[in-house]
């Protein structure tokens, strides 16, 4: 391990990102520094560069080092880290993924097993990196793993682009399915088939969904929705009515709406059309609308009428990550899985990275420090 290791500090949001060098702090007992091999650009790193996710609503602290979605090898590890959350020995020079959050097991949401919700939750992007121990995002050389996270081994084998994406939008999609009982033979519709789409796309039909119906504006996501496992995609670029979207989905379930409707867009417009999409009982999974003030006027007797229910689903308990970890394994060979990051840049060219993932010219773009 270097003295000193590049962060990309992000000072104020549409502000260009400075490359500067920082102490690598040795780990405290119980914590692991990271040695970054890959970090993705996620939705809510972008809504954090545009301004429209408020990091100082979450303690959040400028300037902060974005990037959260992410994995990397084991570049120190402080006193009594033996063993990963698998009970696996760990060692310098390991392959891991680790959850970008840290619940303080104490309070009442971690006594009550919602981690995701501990009320001094410490969260990356969140920290001064000016101030010990400056590591605190993924943009950046190194990554400072907090004691209590959790933490796995990679099985040999698995590249680093296909395990990227494991501890945000993977293990985000599979808490959204979780929360919402998705069970066999049910039908789902997908709202967005970007990086979380895709993901989402493959894992309702590995939870054995019967019907998997992708709507986005863009036909090459869609044409990578049908290699994740989508039964229909629906162009809402060339459909652009949304009455005749809804009526789609209505023939597609035998008159009576999907089961689980999930928002991977991040716009309130669509929330709508997604509820009425919704059969009798249907639940409806919001995960994209992270930005505040945005809102969009509904009708709640189309809840109430048909005992529909609307979660919001907001990071994932830890061990999800490990179900993530097992189907990255399970399914290698199956997706195309190395397909979801489009474009890779270098540290230092982070600018141009966060401009072209802006213009949406990239599915995912990946940081490779
Ligand atoms: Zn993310
Ligand atoms: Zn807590």
């Amino acid at each position: 391990m270097s003295a000193t290791g590049r962060v990309a500090l992000f000072r104020e949001p549409r502000h260009p990102f400075d490359l500067v060098e920082m102490p690598v702090p040795e780990p405290r007992p119980g914590a692991v520094v990271v040695r970054v091999r890959i970090a993705n650009v996620c939705g809510s790193d972008l809504h954090a560069w545009r301004g429209d996710f408020r990091l100082a609503g979450l303690g959040g602290k400028l300037p902060t080092v974005l990037g959260h979605e992410m994995t990397g090898t084991v570049a120190a590890l402080g006193r009594g880290v033996e063993r990963d959350s698998n009970g696996h020995p760990l060692r310098e020079g390991d392959h891991v993924v680790f959850t970008y959050f840290t619940g303080c097991g104490n309070c009442l949401s971690c006594q009550r097993g919602r981690r995701a919700a501990c009320d001094h939750i410490d969260m990356a992007m969140t920290g001064n990196a000016t101030e010990w121990p400056h590591f605190v995002g993924g943009y950046a050389e190194y990554f400072y793993v907090k004691p209590g996270s959790t933490i796995y081994k990679v099985p040999l084998g698995l590249p680093i682009e296909i395990v990227a994406g494991a501890n945000c939008a993977l293990s985000q999609v599979i808490a959204g399915f979780e929360r919402a009982s998705l069970s066999f033979n049910e039908t789902v519709v997908i709202q967005g088939a970007g990086g979380l789409g895709l993901y989402a796309t493959a894992v309702a039909k590995a939870f054995g969904a019967r019907l998997v119906v992708v709507l986005d504006a863009v036909g090459d996501r869609l044409a990578m929705a049908r290699r994740f496992g989508a039964d229909v995609m629906i162009n809402v670029a060339e459909d652009t009515d949304e009455r005749s979207r809804i009526n789609q989905i209505r023939v597609l379930t035998d008159g009576r709406g999907a089961d689980v409707v999930m928002e991977l867009v991040g716009r309130a417009d669509i929330v709508p059309e997604g509820i009425r999409m919704l059969a009798q009982f249907g639940r409806y999974v919001g995960i994209g609308n992270i930005n505040a003030g945005h809102s969009h006027p509904f009708d709640p007797s189309r809840l109430v009428m048909s005992n529909k229910s609307m979660l919001g689903v907001a990071l994932y308990e830890p061990f999800t990550l490990g179900k993530a970890l097992r189907f990255l394994e399970r399914n290698r060979d199956r997706l195309p899985l190395d397909q979801l990051l489009s474009a890779k840049f270098p540290l230092d060219q982070i600018n141009e990275a966060f401009a072209q993932a802006d213009r949406r010219t990239v599915v995912r773009a990946s940081l490779v420090p």
